[in-house]
């Protein structure tokens, strides 16, 4: 039996893992292959040590919360690599008008757990502030129907609300406008809550677990990394997979369905295969399923995807006016800067760098805002960012290292009716036996999200077998 898997990044690899980890020592039967087309494995999860450096080019941790990441590299035995964000700094920062002002105490990326420390930020007027507090007494919206994030905190906070705090915390997750990002597809929490307690205020307040009453930035507490960087995770998995076969720089460009797969590849090779699990985004799944099936490569493309970046600057600690005390910061999109965010990635994580004389920052660029900027070379995306950074944090001297990283097209924007859309591909996708879809397109974009779509997707490859084979945890080898 064999298993093609096209796309080696975590979603793939996650998928390839489990499928060679079901019936202890009948291994063989599956033949599983991965097909990536980029030059090494991991896709938006790379590692660069440089200099002295130790810089995530793509994602630099994940949440913990959702367990099915910290699971994974517990199995893989990189618990001893875990490491937290500095638990001494856990604050972010917002832009406005030029200045860094912390985000306010427990508040929980769109709305206030304690309301009295968002009565006291700066970030918003006292009119603004007073349309926040009034959300306890906003009644719940009786239509039910997808709806946008815009639309919600308008609704319930105001705008100054979402202007000022929940668009650019949002945009440090999914870089997207939120005027198109869909509730239901990116915080049904935030719904549920409306629905269960009326107010998300009241929800929040009644919430004990600190899973949202010590967050104060989008990307701060909760979140881990491993000490080597997120490679790691990469490099554990293909380590602990010495029996699949793995194909980088092998691009697929053609997929046809007979009696099985017929695959071919950009260098003019065609192989066979039982199974084909598509783990690359929607827009190439569209591509490659266009011969197979029109009306679900026509729903892929309906799931658009953002070009990202990110931009490591080096300095000299002594060279930094602000002082750092928090993780990043945060840029409304009202301030018209380029970049998104930036993360002070050595006061985050410790072992970034190799002394404390210097630091490493990490800008953050996407959206609408970076999106003119991306069209120039790297050199000036460095410039411009690195002018953008020094101004802001008080910087007067050159980098001591500048390293861009591009990644395009690669952070899929759920829109408003993005989960019916979902429906729709699957729904679709039952009618084609052996094929599947993975990945960061469908129903969470964030790296445990993906291991648990593929976790589910491999056990589904292996309950469709004539002969069903179970899939086992690393414990019971
Ligand atoms: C800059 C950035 C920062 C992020 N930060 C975080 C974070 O801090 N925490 C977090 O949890 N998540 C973060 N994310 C999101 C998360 O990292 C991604 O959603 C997740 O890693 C996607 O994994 P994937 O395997 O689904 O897709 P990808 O990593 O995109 O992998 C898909 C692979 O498929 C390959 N491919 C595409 N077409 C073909 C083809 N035709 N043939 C063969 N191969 C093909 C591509 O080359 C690629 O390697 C971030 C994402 C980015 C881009």
């Amino acid at each position: 039996m064999r298993i093609a898997i096209i796309g080696g990044g975590i979603s793939g690899l996650a998928t390839a893992y489990r499928l060679s980890r079901s019936r202890p020592g009948q291994e063989g039967e599956l033949e599983i292959h991965v097909f990536e087309a980029r030059d090494s494995l991991g896709g938006v999860i790379q590692t660069e040590n440089r200099d002295g450096f130790l810089m995530d080019q793509g994602p630099d941790s994940f949440i913990s919360s959702k367990p099915w990441a910290v699971e994974l590299c517990r199995e893989l035995g990189l618990d001893q690599d875990f490491m937290e964000t500095n638990p001494n700094l856990r604050q972010s920062f917002i832009l406005s008008q030029d200045k860094l002002i912390p985000v306010p105490h427990g508040f929980y990326l769109m709305a206030p757990t304690k309301v009295s420390e968002a009565l006291r930020t700066p970030l918003l007027s006292f009119t603004g502030k007073f349309r926040m507090a009034c959300e306890v007494f906003i009644s719940p919206k009786r239509e039910e129907g997808d709806e946008s994030l815009a639309s919600f905190v308008r609704r319930r906070f105001g705008q100054e609300t979402l202007e000022r705090i929940a668009q650019p915390m949002i945009a440090g997750i999914y870089t997207a406008d939120p005027e198109e990002l869909s509730l239901g597809a990116t915080f049904p929490h935030f719904l549920q809550m409306e629905r269960e307690h009326g107010s998300i205020i009241r929800a929040l307040s009644r919430k004990k677990d600190g899973a949202t009453g010590k967050t104060s930035g989008p990307r701060c507490s909760l979140f881990l990394t491993l000490k080597g960087g997120l490679h790691s995770l990469i490099s554990k998995l293909i380590q602990r997979m010495p029996q699949v076969y793995f194909h980088p720089a092998t691009k697929v460009v053609r997929l046809e369905k007979n009696s099985c797969f017929k695959i071919s590849f950009e260098k003019g090779e065609i192989v066979e295969a039982d199974t084909v699990c598509l783990a690359i985004p929607a827009s190439s799944s569209a591509r490659l399923l266009r011969d197979i099936s029109e009306s679900m490569a026509n729903d892929l493309r309906q799931i658009p995807y953002d070009t990202v970046a990110t931009v490591s600057l080096a300095f000299h600690r002594k060279d930094i006016r602000h002082p750092l005390n928090g993780l990043d910061y945060v840029v409304p999109s009202i301030e018209n800067k380029k970049i998104v965010g930036c993360t002070f990635s050595s006061i985050k994580f410790s072992g970034r760098t190799q002394n404390s004389e210097t630091t490493l920052l990490r800008a953050f660029l996407g959206g609408k805002a970076s999106r003119e900027l991306l069209e120039l070379d790297d050199q000036n995306v460095v410039k411009t960012v690195c002018g953008e950074v020094c101004r802001q944090l008080g910087i007067s001297t050159d980098p001591i290292l500048a390293m861009m990283s591009r990644w395009p097209e690669s952070i899929p924007q759920y829109r408003v009716g993005h989960r019916q859309t979902v429906e729709r591909i699957f729904a679709a996708l039952r009618n084609f036996r052996g094929l599947y879809l993975t990945g960061n397109a469908y129903d969470g974009t964030g790296i445990p999200d993906c291991i648990r779509h593929a976790f589910q997707t491999a056990d589904q490859i292996l309950s469709g077998f004539d002969h069903p084979v179970k899939a086992v945890s690393v414990g019971s080898r």
